[in-house]
């Protein structure tokens, strides 16, 4: 069993744009970080963010509203960010609070800066495989981790646990594309599925993201499969200061020694996440710079 690291592939996609972005110059690339309230885990997200944009190069505007804005306040310092032309991605930390409709505020960023990829815009070219759109950094960064720990999926059976807009959706329409490393077959499994682990237990290439700990076990793997754990989950757990530990989607202790590759958690997907949120904000730049010059 291999143990694919996360945080090893991140950081080398952090020093390749901290290496693009020495190499600029003038105005260097910007995001737009909006947090809505003092949720911590959001805090704690959004730190990661900042450091990785620090380390990076990247100028990052940090805009943290009370959790009591209205959804109209929102939108105007979005549409704000919209016409600020030094500002090339924008990214606002979800979840937010019940009284803001989630996909409204997606889809108020404007497409050109939305480093999340979550727009209808960006969902569409994805779908049409048009390059020139954002994907959602967590799926990317699936594809880039399986992509640089030698996974090839071609004609292989990718078989994806969950089916939202954030990961299990795209992460399926990033395997199935028409390109090399992806091409494969494409199975996406959700809550009403039956026989699931007849159909996991298929997968040549497993991801599991559906928030439940430890939810996938031995006898849902086929020997051999390369498992990617997109969850994180906290589970009490009285050893340790915190009184809980975070754990993924997969039961690790069983599932892993049976199987070719798998992502732990922590330092699987979670790293992969922040360097593709940098990595999109480098191309927001790139071609934020191309249609001024044009
Ligand atoms: P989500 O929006 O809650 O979606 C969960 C999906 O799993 C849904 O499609 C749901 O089916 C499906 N599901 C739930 N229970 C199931 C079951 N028993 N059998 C089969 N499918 C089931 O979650 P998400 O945002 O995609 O996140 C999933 C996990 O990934 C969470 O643990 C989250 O914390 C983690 N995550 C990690 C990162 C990272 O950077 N590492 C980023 C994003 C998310 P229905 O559609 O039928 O409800």
């Amino acid at each position: 069993m291999e143990l694919i690291d996360g945080n090893k592939i991140a950081a080398t996609i952090i020093a390749e744009l901290k290496a693009e972005v020495a190499t600029s110059t003038g105005r260097k690339p910007c995001i737009a970080l909006v947090r809505v309230g003092d949720d911590p885990a959001s805090v704690s997200y959004v730190t990661k963010k900042e450091k990785a944009c620090a380390e990076i190069g990247i100028t990052s505007r940090l805009i943290f509203p009370a959790v009591t804005i209205s959804q109209d306040e929102l939108f105007a310092t979005i549409d704000q960010l919209n016409t600020d032309d030094t500002v090339d991605g924008i990214l606002v930390q979800s979840p937010l609070p019940k009284h803001i409709n989630e996909i409204a505020v997606f889809r108020r960023i404007a497409a050109h800066k939305d480093v999340d990829g979550f727009h209808t815009m960006n969902l569409g070219k994805l779908a049409q495989e048009d390059d020139t759109g954002f994907v959602a950094c967590t799926p990317a960064g699936i594809m880039e981790l399986l992509q640089r720990s030698g996974v090839n999926l071609t004609g292989k059976h990718v078989v994806v646990l969950g089916r939202s807009l954030i990961v299990g959706k795209p992460a399926g329409l990033l395997a199935l594309q028409r390109k090399p490393w992806a091409n494969a077959t494409v199975t996406i499994c959700h809550s009403q599925t039956t026989n699931l682990a007849a159909i996991t237990k298929q997968a040549d290439i497993l991801i599991a993201a559906i928030g439940k700990a430890e939810f996938v076990t031995a006898d849902m793997v086929k020997p051999g499969a390369v498992v990617i754990d997109v969850g994180v989950n906290r589970v009490p757990d009285d050893t340790k200061k915190s009184g809980f530990r975070l754990t993924g989607d997969v039961h690790f202790p069983t599932v892993s020694p049976s199987v070719s590759k798998i992502t732990p958690v922590p330092g699987g997907v979670g790293p992969m996440t922040v360097a593709m949120l940098m990595k999109n904000t480098v191309k927001a730049y790139r071609q934020n710079l191309a249609s001024t010059t044009a």
